[in-house]
């Protein structure tokens, strides 16, 4: 626990979220709400909530995030703030489950650990103004029991997990929705296209710092600071058939750079729609480890690279 850190994040909220750096207790569960929050139970109001692509089904919830707070605090009463957890209630347009995602904060770790999970140190975080501009929110505690979690129409909350320490539960997460919202725009983009998307896949969303640093150089092609550690980056591809490579969108009989191009020129499309998601993308060519993939960002700038 770095008590200077948290000194750092003084505001309305601190008071709230202080019962939040608690020791990580393993198998922690979803906390269900209890009987006086039920008796207060609204419907998430799709309209604030799902996103510029309408289609999200979680909104992660952290300090920095006054709608969310006052929304779990409205539904599941003030202690649901201070528990991190997975917090379900109907949303108001079709009555399916809505998650508000309490997340654990950046300084709740231990010599690089969560309870058991290795997550390891980002680099710059020795530094105060690291910690107050480029910190990640906090961690999302991720289950075998909630790992499933929707996230929107086509994503669940496993899907962006780091490929690690695979018997480790719970594992720990950070991801941005803005991310998750980005990659539906896609998805919308593409099918206006007629390129009909039943599903996406992340080859590597979320990668805790311990496991990037293994891939960074000429051998893994990572980058030191790669966003993938700060949870608004994904590596993916349209797989409909599921056979663990990139769909042939373009129709030309193969699978290549072609078609990951199909989905750059949707990422474009989505940036200049909606500037507040601008980010990466990058086109990478298949090898004989994978297909063809596009990685996407929203760190909040423009970059490209690898195209065509
Ligand atoms: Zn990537």
């Amino acid at each position: 626990m770095k008590r200077s850190h948290r000194g750092l994040r003084a505001g309305i909220f601190s008071l709230a979220f202080a019962a939040l750096t608690v020791p990580v207790r393993a198998g922690h569960s979803t906390p269900l709400p209890d009987a006086a929050a039920s008796s207060r139970m609204r419907s998430i109001p799709t309209d604030s909530f799902a996103g510029k692509s309408g289609k999200l089904r979680a909104r992660i919830v952290s300090s920095r995030r006054s709608a969310g707070i006052r929304i779990l605090r409205d539904l599941f009463g003030d202690s649901a703030a201070s528990r991190p957890g997975i917090y379900q209630a109907p949303d108001s347009a079709t009555g399916r489950p809505f998650s508000l995602i309490s997340v654990l904060p950046f300084d709740a770790r231990e010599r690089g650990r969560l309870g058991t999970y290795r997550v390891g140190f980002w680099p710059g975080e020795r530094r105060a103004s690291w910690l107050e501009t480029k910190a990640p929110e906090g961690f999302i505690e991720v289950t075998t029991g909630n790992q499933d979690t929707p996230l929107s129409d086509h994503f669940r909350l496993r899907d962006f997990l780091t490929h690690d320490q695979q018997s480790v539960w719970p594992k720990y997460l950070v991801l941005r929705d803005a991310l998750i919202d980005k990659l539906e725009l896609v998805i919308l983009d593409l099918e206006h296209r007629g390129h009909a998307v039943s599903h996406m896949q992340v080859m590597s969303g979320f990668r805790t710092p311990q496991y990037n640093s293994r891939g960074v150089g000429s051998k893994g092609g990572r980058a030191t600071d790669s966003r993938h550690q700060y949870g608004d980056a994904a590596d993916v591809f349209v797989d409909n058939d599921r056979d663990g490579r990139m769909d042939d969108l373009n129709r030309d009989g193969r699978v290549d750079t072609r078609d990951a191009m199909v989905v750059i020129q949707s990422v474009e499309r989505v940036e200049s729609m909606h500037p507040d998601l601008v980010g990466g993308a990058g086109l990478y060519r298949a090898t004989t480890a994978h297909g063809p993939f596009v990685h996407v960002d929203v760190r909040g700038s423009r970059a490209r690279w690898g195209l065509k």
